[in-house]
């Protein structure tokens, strides 16, 4: 069977108003089967935001196709858009921001109610608006609040229950915890993971924190300047990163074991540098500037994304074993 969302082949380029060129996603393909979660990694300014962007249809790609249920997405079609959707909400990293300051928090949650299931009156979707606000850790009666009066994580609560109301199949989460508190950020990715299993979402969850997406995702993904670097079952990813950008973003997570920890400072690559400039992405393997192994090859030709041990790297140096 299709796979629920497929992206092929995802270009994405905007005009900056000095007229220059940022190309944003090259070449991204990937899939997502029903009931998965997707871990979306990389450095700020990576591309992650973008990508999930063109998946919600919010910018549109210069090339390539997002398919939903095996179908290319036609902005044409409305029909086709609406129930598109529907079934495909977000969250976003900055909770309060996105939530309407006017607005009491069960107005929030029961405005896309009234948009895209006004089918169910309004009784049913006043209560609806208090279940939801159960469904994610907040008293009912909460609902006549206003945002200003949450934290950010009951904010980012909110955000979830309004993501939620119209029952949505997928879920883009964009660095939902990453304003949040480090405290506070275990007890969100922790709702997202008991609702992920309760409603069978699937998740896109997007991160630039390797150690955040670990214990919620069954894959990962590695965004670096707009390109896929590598795509591995967590478990694999984790134990033996193959590409050169994975293991420098696994050495870059803090160990919590002191010994450990003063072992992996001493082992950090020094002089691992900046990232480039997206405006002027290195040539050949975008990653060169940085990495440890490069090789002559490596500074002229783009490395293809291709499947190695049951994963897909993109890296002239990885080989398959077989
Ligand atoms: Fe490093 Fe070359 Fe592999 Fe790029 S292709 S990650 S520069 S070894
Ligand atoms: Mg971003």
């Amino acid at each position: 069977t299709a796979p629920q969302l497929a992206v092929r082949n995802l270009s994405v380029s905007f005009r900056l108003k000095t007229g220059q060129a940022l190309q944003a996603l090259t070449d991204v393909s990937f899939t997502v089967q029903a009931g998965e979660t997707l871990g979306i990694v990389g450095e700020s300014g990576c591309g992650k935001s973008t990508l999930a962007r063109a998946i919600l249809q919010l910018v549109t790609p210069t090339q390539g196709t997002v398919e939903w249920q095996g179908k290319a997405l036609n902005p044409h079609d409305r029909v086709a858009m609406k129930a598109y959707r529907r079934a495909v909400q977000c969250i976003f990293q900055d909770p309060l921001d996105a939530l309407n300051p006017r607005m009491t928090v069960s107005d929030i949650l029961q405005e896309p109610l009234f948009a895209l299931r006004s089918e169910l009156g309004k009784a049913a979707i006043r209560q609806r608006a208090a279940d939801l606000l159960q469904a994610v850790g907040l008293a009912a009666e909460m609902g006549n609040r206003y945002p200003h009066e949450f934290s950010g994580g009951q904010c980012q609560r909110i955000g979830i229950a309004r993501a939620l109301s119209v029952e949505p199949q997928l879920i883009v989460c964009d660095e939902p915890v990453s304003a949040l508190d480090v405290s506070i950020q275990g007890q969100i990715v922790k709702l997202l993971a008991d609702l992920q299993r309760g409603h069978d979402l699937t998740l896109l969850f997007i991160s630039h924190d390797l150690s955040v997406v670990k214990s919620l995702s069954n894959r990962v993904l590695v965004l670096y300047l707009g390109r896929i670097m590598e795509i591995a079952d967590t478990a694999s990813l984790y134990a033996e990163p193959l590409h050169p950008y994975t293991r420098m973003l696994l050495a870059a997570i803090p160990l919590s074991d002191p010994q450990q920890e003063r072992t992996r400072l001493a082992n950090i690559v020094v002089g691992a540098g900046e990232l480039p400039s997206p405006l002027n992405p290195p040539a050949g393997c975008v990653f060169h500037t940085r990495c440890p192994q490069v090789q002559p090859v490596c500074r002229t030709q783009v490395p293809v994304c291709r499947e190695v041990m049951g994963r897909q790297v993109a890296c002239h140096l990885v080989k398959d074993v077989n």
